[in-house]
């Protein structure tokens, strides 16, 4: 099969800034880029590394791709590209190739569906805010924290206060990007191991601390984010729960089959895509929902400016930017 490649550049603001122990978004920039088979069957795809350092690496690798080139060259060059660049070339490959099939609409809109990110700065009145939409609605909600940006004494008394003002009806996970030493994980795995509100520790020690997320995992849930993307072989060995980025993983058609073959124990989680990554996203929520696990996935749903990029059509958006 003969390809035209085709990429555009793009960068936006986020709504609010989003802030994690190791790092702070307030744009974000990449790209989307189009393929076309030679019997015009068209996929899209998007490479948005998580990491701005890498943006200039993306780019050198984005343009040493032809314009005119045949599938199996473009599949041989990539595999020593970006693992963003990998996702996107494959995931608008899979797209032609018709191993996936995006439906018209995806429903995460509401807060029960999406976890919702606390903002760290006033996380007691952010918490009280969606109380009061949680029980308008009458369902159960979920709520991100983002800790390891204050002092632990701080974080700990937050701790506290949050414990003691959630119900049943409020599902908790705390990320730590991998900034805890194993002293602080473990005082908080101790104080969080019976606790019927706690989705999962998420990242507490650094990605390379194996043995120690190994051994806090058998006193309370914890998820591997950043170990993941640092060693992808941990996708087959981890007893735990995993953060998945489709748009950082060389080729999203894994997890798609994963979830298709009902692995559990998999939470998708978004890197700020426009609508074009948004649309895996979306899809492998919605099978993850239909898995033996199911949980909402970490959408960021409120962190998008108003803009063509975040819409559902993947043409318009192409045709638009
Ligand atoms: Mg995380």
């Amino acid at each position: 099969m003969n390809l035209i490649f085709k990429k555009k550049s793009y960068s936006f603001k986020l709504s609010r800034k989003v802030e994690n122990s190791k790092t702070t978004y307030l744009t974000k920039s990449g790209w989307i880029i189009k393929l076309i088979s030679n019997d015009k069957k068209i996929g899209f795809g998007e490479v948005t590394p998580l990491n701005k350092e890498d943006l200039k690496k993306c780019a050198k690798q984005l343009n040493m791709i032809p314009q005119y080139i045949g599938v199996f060259n473009l599949s041989e060059q990539i595999n020593i590209f970006h693992p963003c660049i990998q996702s996107a070339i494959n995931s608008a490959l899979a797209e032609i190739n018709g191993k996936i099939i995006f439906k018209k609409n995806y429903y995460f809109n509401e807060i029960d569906k999406t976890a919702i990110l606390l903002n760290p700065e006033n996380v007691i009145s952010d918490l009280n805010e969606i109380k009061k939409k949680q029980s308008n609605i009458g369902k159960s909600v979920t709520i991100k924290w983002k800790v390891a940006l204050k002092n632990n004494n701080e974080e700990e008394a937050s701790l506290e206060e949050i414990l003691s003002q959630i119900d049943n009806n409020i599902k908790l996970r705390i990320d730590a990007n991998g900034s805890w030493g194993r002293k602080i994980a473990n005082r908080w795995a101790d104080i969080l191991k019976d606790n019927k509100n706690i989705d999962w520790l998420e990242q507490p020690l650094c990605v390379d601390d194996i043995d120690g997320l190994t051994e806090l995992n058998k006193k309370i849930p914890i998820a591997l984010d950043e170990s993941l993307l640092k060693f992808p072989t941990l996708i087959d060995k981890w007893k735990g729960w995993q953060i998945r980025r489709p748009s950082q993983e060389n080729n999203p058609v894994n997890l798609l089959r994963e979830l298709e073959n009902k692995k559990a124990l998999i939470s998708i989680s978004t890197s700020f895509e426009t609508g074009i990554g948004k649309r895996w996203l979306y899809h492998l929520s919605s099978l993850q929902l239909q898995g033996p696990t199911p949980k909402v996935p970490g959408l960021a749903m409120n962190q998008f400016p108003n803009s063509f990029l975040f819409l559902n059509e993947a043409n318009i958006i192409w045709d638009q930017l």
